[in-house]
């Protein structure tokens, strides 16, 4: 073959392309239109009976080269992209995307704000153990100015023989203590039922790792007047996250906090693998504050300060620790909590760190 005819052969190629570009638009018309009559008159865009009909059609007068299961394969795909076509456009854009909503949303927890550049920080105990336990913590953050508090009233344990945290009583006393010390509390609840309850203790519900795809919490809590503070599920991936957190906005509850804590890998010298790049991916795909919790992905006390001091480098809104006076003696996540002096370091350094990144 002469270079001369090889060249008027791709030519040709060349040629078709264009033809078959021209009649994949000239077809995306007509789909549209479809769309747009189906829209009318009510019909559901996805016609399976029809789809067999046409793939017979085209199978039925294939004589070419290519193998039957080739273009029945290359045919849906071009299916498939019309039906992404006449799919609504609303319900493409995520209401908690960027697209949907360029500009950041603000959580304002009495006063203290998430996603408008200042860092802050989320800290307390893994769990509520006593009225004694909570105010000693309380009053070492007070001491760092800090007021947003976190406490685990109920626990979602591994083991149902573990702690499962004090309840309703958990949540009185985290009250309790925030009234006196003029402190925000975030806490965990886990079930729908219990949504109601805790709007008269806590000034944040938090969902859960645990419970990221417990769709009828995420309904609930969409619905309620108060911040959530959504934690990543034990292996979900972003979309995932995302997804989990349109489920509360799309009731109406627009004042959530995502907080990455680590996902399952098959890393163990870690609890979980703390995703790093999810912060700026997060903040880059949705319009919400991300948090990064360093407790419950590292799941070591050595680890706190740099994973935290990553974390604001890469743009976290806050940084949330577990704190406890006696860590060895806890009733959970004792391997990883802070005891108070180390709590008091922690923060000076990392507010060192805020000063040079500021
Ligand atoms: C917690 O924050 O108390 C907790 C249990 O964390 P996670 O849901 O991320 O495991
Ligand atoms: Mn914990």
């Amino acid at each position: 073959m002469t270079t001369n005819k090889l060249t008027q052969l791709r030519n040709k190629i060349d040629e078709i392309n264009l033809e078959i570009l021209h009649l994949l638009n000239e077809r995306a018309e007509v789909v549209h239109e479809i769309g747009e009559e189906k829209k009318k008159q009510g019909v559901n865009r996805f016609d399976p009976v029809r789809e067999r009909e046409s793939l017979d059609l085209i199978i039925k007068h294939h004589h070419g080269h290519f193998k039957t299961s080739t273009i029945q394969h290359i045919f849906k795909e071009i299916f498939k992209a019309s039906l992404e076509l006449q799919e609504d456009d609303s319900r493409k854009v995520l209401l908690v995307s960027r697209k949907a909503h360029p500009e950041n949303t603000i959580v304002d927890i009495n006063g203290e704000t998430f996603g408008d550049g200042k860092q802050r920080f989320i800290m307390g105990p893994c769990a509520v153990e006593s009225y004694e336990q909570v105010r000693e913590v309380a009053v070492a953050m007070k001491e760092q100015g800090l007021s947003i508090m976190r406490g685990g009233a109920f626990k979602p344990r591994t083991s149902p023989y573990d702690f499962q945290g004090l309840g309703v009583e958990g949540l009185k006393i985290l009250r309790e203590v925030g009234n006196e010390l003029g402190m925000s509390i975030v806490s965990e609840i886990v079930s729908p039922n219990d949504v109601e309850l805790a709007l008269d203790y806590v000034d944040v519900i938090q969902v859960g790792a645990r419970n990221m795809q417990n769709f009828d919490l995420l309904k609930t809590v969409g619905k309620v007047n108060k911040p959530i503070l959504l934690k990543r599920g034990l292996s979900a991936t972003i979309e995932e996250f995302i997804h989990a957190a349109e489920y509360i906005i799309s009731q109406g509850n627009n004042q959530i906090i995502l907080c990455e804590r680590g996902i399952r890998t098959y890393e163990k010298a870690t609890r979980n693998t703390l995703d790093i790049s999810a912060v700026p991916i997060l903040k880059k795909e949705t319009h919400l504050p991300v948090v990064v919790d360093v407790t419950h992905s590292t799941g070591r006390r050595d680890l706190l300060l740099p994973t935290a001091k990553a974390a604001m480098a890469i743009g976290a809104d806050a940084i949330m620790a577990e704190v406890h006076p006696d860590p060895a003696v806890a009733l959970s996540d004792s391997a990883q909590q802070m005891d108070i002096p180390q709590f008091h370091k922690f923060i000076q350094q990392l507010k060192t760190l805020q000063e040079k990144l500021a």
